[in-house]
């Protein structure tokens, strides 16, 4: 079986390819968080991805997704798959799901957050959405949204006393 180790490792190689840092994912954590926690540092928020980085849930779903990414590149899948990935066709719904193996391990408050990064697209997120160039990022957008809201969920759980309940008038 291939070693935790050389799973972590593998992730984060994985992720820099694909132009993805720990600190663009704690941006994300420090938008969507930083309205409940105003004290919230940013350390904490990269201490916090890395720690999503460290579960094999979070790993084996990165692999999966990146790769089924970088094939699609390649013209590597076969159809209706091929098509389906370059066009990002929204009732396509597997890179979402996949990408759910990681809000599930914090509880229901990653899933607040799965939802509202998925809606306003904060930070690198909305530049790997935007089809600019030849890449295929179908998964990518959903894992790195996911590891996000894990995240987040994550600091919320572990300070209950500094999560401050923000009251949305109107
Ligand atoms: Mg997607």
């Amino acid at each position: 079986m291939i070693s935790q180790e050389e799973l972590k490792t593998c992730t984060y190689n994985l992720l820099k390819e694909r132009g993805i840092t720990v600190q663009s994912i704690a941006d994300i954590v420090m938008i969507i968080q930083q309205p409940y926690i105003p004290d919230l540092t940013m350390d904490e928020c990269i201490e916090s991805v890395q720690s999503v980085l460290e579960k094999r849930e979070t790993q084996n779903a990165i692999i999966t997704g990146i790769e089924l990414d970088k094939l699609a590149e390649q013209k590597a899948l076969s159809e209706p798959l091929q098509s389906i990935m370059t066009r990002d066709e929204a009732l396509f719904g597997i890179d979402e799901i996949l990408a759910l193996s990681i809000v599930n391990l914090y509880g229901s408050i990653g899933f607040t957050n799965y939802g509202y990064i998925d809606k306003v697209k904060p930070g690198i997120i909305r530049h790997l959405d935007s089809k600019v160039d030849s890449h295929c990022n179908t998964f990518l957008d959903d894992l790195v949204g996911a590891v996000a809201a894990a995240a987040a969920g994550r600091i919320a759980h572990n300070m209950p006393n500094r999560v401050h309940h923000v009251i949305v008038e109107g």
